[in-house]
């Protein structure tokens, strides 16, 4: 049975890192017989130059039937003082919303390799193994009223809305309760339950919830002592469930223990486990059209999309087994590069993974 995938390269390094993510997956296509074929589409500033919005209806409609969506990423400089209607970002944000993709996977996991690249001392770090699910397609990103208006005064004032309903609530933490039992069983809900009447509900819904997962401990903290755990003693955690702002800000503070941004995956999946896979980082425009990008966390993501969309873990494992065999063999791209590596450029280190793939 052929599985179609959409891929999204997008702007900045977006187009580098997934050139190497496709050549990865189309090899083990060809060694795994998965039947996996590919097509290709503009989403974020190279879909605004070329149809003057970030995300075409056609796009949207290939993205709706296709098994999978691979994505590199959006923006970049020359589209930041567009209107905010039809930014790059916006077109993300769309195809989240329309795809209903509300659970964001968000690993960070430190490799043994790359320990000397976290910022924390390697007894905080090594071992390390964090899931966070974010909710993506609700919260203050989403909540209307939004906007800037003058005031009578003739102050301008920037307003938005933060709010989940009980559905939203329910559906993330059962895919959070879910993914930890898979795990070691331990669930830390995020919220800001002393101040913000949104995360009120959001604990008491958690609550509701636990019961029905006796094997999945549940624990509350609140935003900013997890974002003090985190850098204190990370693998205290396990799985961090939490909403879409407060997992954006999380996420990317757990993605630089591990070393850098370019190593972490992601996913956004739907409640029948469809989804888009993206890496964790942005279009990085400071260093597009160098070479240098690290483009593991593109093709991690491409595990992941085997993993959690195609039924197909032994492919996942496959690439993720040579993800570790290239590090072993001291390959790193600039943003990992230590003393004693091999230093290699974003089409190096795919061909390493290639090669460590046999
Ligand atoms: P960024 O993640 O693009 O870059 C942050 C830093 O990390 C930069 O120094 C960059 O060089 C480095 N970096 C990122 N990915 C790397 C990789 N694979 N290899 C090596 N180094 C890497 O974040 P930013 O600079 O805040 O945003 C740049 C643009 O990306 C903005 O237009 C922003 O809106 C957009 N963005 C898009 C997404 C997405 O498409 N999902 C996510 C975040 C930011």
């Amino acid at each position: 049975m052929t599985k179609h995938i959409l891929v999204l390269p997008g702007d900045g390094i977006g187009p580098e890192i997934v050139a190497e993510a496709q050549k990865v997956l189309t090899r083990v296509n060809d060694t795994h017989n998965l039947g996996l074929t590919f097509e290709e589409d503009l989403m974020g500033g190279c879909a605004i130059d070329k149809h003057g919005v970030p995300l075409a209806d056609e796009t949207l409609a290939r993205a709706r039937n296709a098994d999978a969506i691979l994505l590199g990423a959006v923006g970049g400089p020359k589209w930041d003082k567009l209107d905010r209607a039809i930014r790059p970002e916006k077109g993300l944000l769309k195809m989240r919303s329309e795809l209903v993709l509300y659970a964001n996977l968000r690993p960070a996991l430190l490799y043994p390799q790359l320990v000397e690249a976290s910022s924390l001392k390697p007894e905080v770090v090594s071992g390390l193994d964090i899931l966070i699910v974010r909710e993506l397609a609700g919260g203050i990103y989403f909540g209307e009223p939004r906007g800037i208006r003058t005031l009578d005064n003739g102050e301008r004032e920037g307003y938005n809305t933060y709010k989940y309903s009980e559905s939203e609530i329910e559906r993330i933490g059962r895919s959070a309760f879910e993914m930890a039992r898979k795990r070691n069983g331990k669930l830390c809900s995020v919220d800001k339950a002393n101040v913000l009447e949104a995360t009120m509900l959001w604990r008491e819904v958690m609550d509701r919830l636990a019961p029905e997962y006796p094997d999945v401990e549940l624990s509350h903290m609140y935003v900013d002592n997890a974002a003090m755990q985190l850098v204190r003693a990370p693998k205290q955690f396990d799985v961090i469930v939490t909403g879409n702002m407060f997992g954006d800000i999380l996420s990317d503070a757990a993605a630089m223990l591990t070393g850098s941004i370019g190593m972490l995956p992601s996913a956004s999946l739907d409640k029948d486990g469809r989804g888009m896979y993206e890496p964790c980082h942005g279009s990085a425009p400071d260093i597009a059209g160098q070479g240098i990008a690290n483009p593991l966390a593109t093709i991690l993501s491409g595990a992941m999309m085997l993993r959690y969309s195609l039924g197909m873990p032994e492919a996942a494992e496959a690439i993720e087994a040579a993800v570790g065999k290239v590090l072993d063999q001291g390959y790193r791209t600039a943003d990992i590069h230590t003393e004693g590596t091999r230093r290699v450029s974003t089409s190096e280190m795919g061909d390493a993974v290639l090669a460590a793939l046999g």
